[in-house]
């Protein structure tokens, strides 16, 4: 896919920088941006150290009492302008998604899609009610209000880049908090660039918006930072705790989506067509990089062989590839590192009496659809999330013995639910102890408009989008009036 056309993103602007007030050099230097699939680089962009974060900080912190003063309808005009930019120029900006963290064409669309509605969400949110009226003890008017928390730091992963970031970083604005954003150094440009472009060609007012890619050091940094109230995050749990920790120290506001294993549960009465094509949609998409990627299959073990027979069958078919140059259904891996730990997550099942039916391999960061049968616990792919393109099939021979296997788990972000009988499968959703489940449908589903995340390994109770959007980027501000003041007993 071509690059090369740059009306919009214009990398003049921004080779070798970051998004200061505007386009400056960082103190830590310049990384190269690469192609997972060739090795090219793609771009360079400005990296940030513990010195640029500070530096970014304090520019937002600058900016945002005066952002949180204007108008809400100022605000959704400008977060309206940028949703309009990103689908105006989605036809050059889906090639360096694709290009920069191996995504298919679809995906990369997605990635469009989906951003300019969580900024329209978020600009709808500008304008919502933001307050009540609070009873009174001795005839005072009370009411209470909620007020941005100041600088949000927004932290953001390789595998969906552009709508991770859009999503905390257009909410977090929309409420008059000002944003220092780290989008991972191996995608900053969909995680970044061209979110700060879409911002600064809206109009953003200058300082109120920060993107400075960085690595954990940076992300660190900015977990101490005084000048910043909360820390949006969204990576690993490993990542996550570690922010928490810090953050948690430094007494600021943390919300944490992480990863997941997440059960598809396929009953004895499903149709295994279809429960075939959502398994394989739920546990190949993005080369199974998605927190929300379908991690295992459970299936009643009166169909288990007829489900995997035909899983077997679409995995096999499906080519990998680089998805710039080919029409492929699974791109490269993130990096040579990630490839290795699926292999070893594989090879451990294998190793352990899983049985490998299709892929197991790879050709550099390509790796094969890969379907494992009979994953028991204590085996590393029931166990763990693998990030990778495998589905490990489980089997169960009771509705208690699915919901046992899938509330055991560490993580806790979504489920699914697959049968002809809907208030059958709706029974076994309440009693899922994950933060989405979808009934008749499989487990990688998002947007703007539903509070996602989940417990346990896959969260801290934070939420984000819809309803849950106002809880965590605003709180409250209780502000009480008497006519007059009245004196006391001192
Ligand atoms: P990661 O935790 O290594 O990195 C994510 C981000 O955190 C990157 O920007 C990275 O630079 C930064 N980071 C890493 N260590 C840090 C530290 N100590 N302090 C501050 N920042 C730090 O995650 P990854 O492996 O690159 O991404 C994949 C993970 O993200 C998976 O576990 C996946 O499930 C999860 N994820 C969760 C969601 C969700 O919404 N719940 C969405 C996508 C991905």
């Amino acid at each position: 896919m071509n690059i090369e056309n740059q009306n919009f993103l214009d990398s003049e602007r921004w080779q070798g920088r970051a998004f200061f007030a505007d386009w400056q050099a960082t103190a830590a230097g310049v990384i190269d941006v690469t192609d997972p699939a060739t090795g090219a680089v793609i771009a360079s962009v400005g990296i940030g150290g513990a010195a640029d974060m500070a530096r970014a900080a304090v520019e937002a912190r600058g900016a945002q009492k005066a952002w949180a003063r204007t108008l809400p309808t100022d605000r959704a005009r400008i977060l309206s302008k940028a949703a309009d930019l990103l689908g105006q120029n989605g036809a050059e900006l889906i090639p360096w998604i694709m290009r920069e963290s191996g995504s298919i064409y679809p995906k990369a669309a997605i990635e469009i899609e989906h951003g300019a509605l969580f900024i329209r969400h978020a600009a709808s949110l500008a304008t919502a009610p933001m307050g009540k009226m609070i009873p009174t003890m001795d005839g005072r008017t009370n009411y209470a209000k909620r007020v941005p928390h100041g600088v949000v730091g927004v932290i953001s992963p390789f595998n969906f880049p552009l709508v991770l970031s859009i999503r905390s970083i257009a909410a977090a604005l929309a409420f008059g908090n000002s944003v220092v954003h780290k989008p991972d150094p191996r995608t900053p440009i969909s995680g970044g660039i061209i979110i700060a472009r879409i911002f600064e060609e809206a109009g953003l007012p200058r300082g109120v918006l920060q993107v400075v890619p960085g690595g954990a050091e940076a992300g660190e940094a900015m977990c101490t930072d005084p000048n910043i109230a909360m820390i949006s995050f969204t990576g690993s749990a490993r990542g996550g705790s570690k922010v928490a920790g810090l953050a948690g120290k430094h007494l600021k506001k943390v919300q944490l989506e992480l990863g997941g294993k997440n059960s598809l549960i396929v009953l004895d009465d499903a149709d295994l067509d279809i429960a075939a094509s959502n398994s394989a949609w739920g546990a190949f998409l993005h080369q199974g990089q998605i927190c929300m990627a379908t991690g295992l299959i459970l299936a009643h073990e009166k169909i288990a062989d007829a489900l995997t027979e035909r899983l077997v069958a679409k995995a096999s078919r499906l080519p990998a590839g680089d998805p710039s140059t080919n029409q492929v259904a699974l791109g490269p891996i993130i990096s040579d590192a990630q490839v290795a730990t699926i292999q070893a997550i594989v090879d451990d099942a294998v190793s352990k009496g899983a049985g490998l039916l299709t892929g197991g391999t790879h050709d550099g960061r390509y790796y094969a659809a890969t379907v494992l049968a009979d994953v028991t616990p204590g085996m590393r792919a029931f166990d763990e999330e693998i990030f990778g393109p495998v589905a490990c099939i489980a089997t169960f021979k009771t509705e208690d013995e699915a919901i046992a296997l899938t509330n055991g788990s560490d993580y806790g972000l979504a489920a699914g639910v697959i049968s002809s009988n809907t208030a059958r499968a709706l029974r076994i959703a309440d009693e899922l102890d994950v933060g989405m489940v979808h009934v008749n449908d499989q487990t990688v589903n998002g947007g703007p408009f539903a509070p996602f995340g989940g417990p346990r390994k896959s969260g801290n109770g934070a939420r984000i989008g819809g309803p849950a959007d106002i809880e965590e980027f605003t709180t409250w501000k209780w502000i009480s009036v008497k006519d007059a003041a009245t004196p006391y007993p001192f």
